[in-house]
């Protein structure tokens, strides 16, 4: 085992989610390299509780502050400090006490603990894609200048972030960005009007989170994956391109000036873009199941379908026009998705919703901190009123 003095402490944000769980196997499996030193969650107490005695982290913070005693309690026997609430989020962010994160919530909420880590040095591994679709001019140059690597988790971009490795002289012509088409692949309005939460949460390919889950039914989720490849990888918006792909074998692809082609391949599962993140620059061995060719004796591409799936179009424009625009769509987003998730929403209804909100939302061309904020607060409250929440 490596001198515990040189195992990287990470910082698990949203460690009970479908990331940050699969981020404990993957430093359960690797108790060499890796030790976790923060768990945090929104309310799961119970979670946080199991994972707090078995990692044995320095801290843990538990969003929700009702649910403070009770794991307070339950960890008294224990050496872990437990901390409540969205300030403690925040400040535990900037502690000394950790050397990367895991940003692994989900939503909006991520954003203020990841820059508040990228203020402190921190390097980061971000799954939260929310947080640069809201910020991602602040967030990259935050980033920049504190010298802090923000290396993706997500699989597309942790795909085109492999391919970019030893091309820093070699400017991209374009990204190919995969999308597995969601359950509702090949589907038409007509089905989709009556689709419910059950359906859209069986993905074919992944196992994720509620609200991702919903986003890649609506192909929400590849809109933000523009706007995020957008950010980490300063593209043009007319030089990254969306793919069917229903395999998802080919986790994304970069085409360079001279035409050449590079892809990242392997299954479909997140352990292995959370583990790359996690140890970067290092490939560590691992007892994944193997990608068996045989199995996939064919592969599909295809155009998406803007006309049925029109999220995808609205997150184009806002990734076109910028400005606030993006954290507007976010933000009318993640109301629309709950709403849905609580059966007071149609699946085509959430596109109107996000549609009507980015158009009454005013516009700021180059926002402030303050003014994404402010955007995110007015777009939530906009988009609640329409769907009488
Ligand atoms: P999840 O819903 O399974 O977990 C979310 C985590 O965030 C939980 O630990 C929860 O307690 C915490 N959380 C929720 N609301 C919070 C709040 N208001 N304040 C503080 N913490 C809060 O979500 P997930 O599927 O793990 O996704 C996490 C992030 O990773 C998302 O941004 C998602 O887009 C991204 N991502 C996920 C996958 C995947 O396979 N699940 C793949 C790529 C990217
Ligand atoms: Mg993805």
């Amino acid at each position: 085992m490596n001198d515990p003095q040189q195992r990287k402490r990470i910082a698990l944000f949203g460690s009970t989610g479908s990331i940050g769980t699969q981020a404990l196997d993957v430093i359960a499996a690797h108790p060499d390299l890796f030790s976790a030193e923060v768990l945090t969650c929104n309310g799961n107490d119970d979670l946080l509780i199991e994972q707090a005695i078995k990692f044995k982290p320095h801290c843990v913070v538990v969003v929700d502050e009702s649910k403070y005693t009770k794991v307070k309690e339950a960890l008294s026997s224990t050496d872990v400090l437990v901390f409540a609430g969205e300030k403690a989020l925040v400040e535990v962010a900037g502690m000394d006490i950790y050397d990367q994160m895991l940003a692994a919530i989900v939503g909006y909420a991520g954003l203020k603990p990841t820059l508040e880590a990228i203020r402190a040095g921190k390097a980061i591994a971000l799954a939260n894609k929310e947080t640069l679709v809201v910020a991602g001019d602040i967030v990259m140059q935050a980033a920049l200048a504190n010298r802090v690597p923000i290396i993706p988790v997500d699989s597309e971009h942790s795909a085109i972030f492999q391919c970019l490795v030893g091309e820093v002289r070699n400017p991209i012509e374009k990204v190919i960005l995969t999308a597995s088409g969601g359950p509702f692949l090949g589907r038409k309005t007509n089905y989709l009007v009556n689709v419910k939460r059950e359906h859209a949460l069986q993905h074919p390919n992944w196992t994720m989170g509620a609200k991702i889950s919903v986003d890649s039914a609506t192909l929400m989720n590849k809109g933000l994956e523009m706007i995020e490849a957008k950010w980490l990888f300063s593209l043009r918006p007319d030089q990254i391109q969306v793919l069917i792909h229903p395999q998802s074998v080919i986790h994304s692809m970069v085409q360079f000036e001279d035409g050449s082609i590079k892809a990242q391949l392997g299954l479909p599962d997140m352990k292995l873009p959370i583990q790359y993140a996690l140890a970067f620059p290092q490939r560590v061995k691992n007892e994944f199941p193997r990608c068996d060719f045989r199995r996939f004796n064919t592969l599909n591409f295809d155009e998406p379908d803007y006309r049925t799936f029109r999220n995808l179009g609205l997150a184009i424009e806002a990734l076109k026009k910028g400005g606030n625009l993006p954290s507007v769509l976010n933000a009318a987003n993640e109301i629309a998705v709950y709403a849905f998730l609580r059966n007071k929403l149609g699946f085509l209804e959430m596109t109107d919703v996000i549609e009507e909100t980015m158009q009454k939302v005013s516009f700021i061309g180059e926002p402030s901190l303050d003014d994404y904020y402010e955007s995110d607060g007015e777009a939530r409250q906009y988009a609640a009123d329409l769907i009488k929440l």
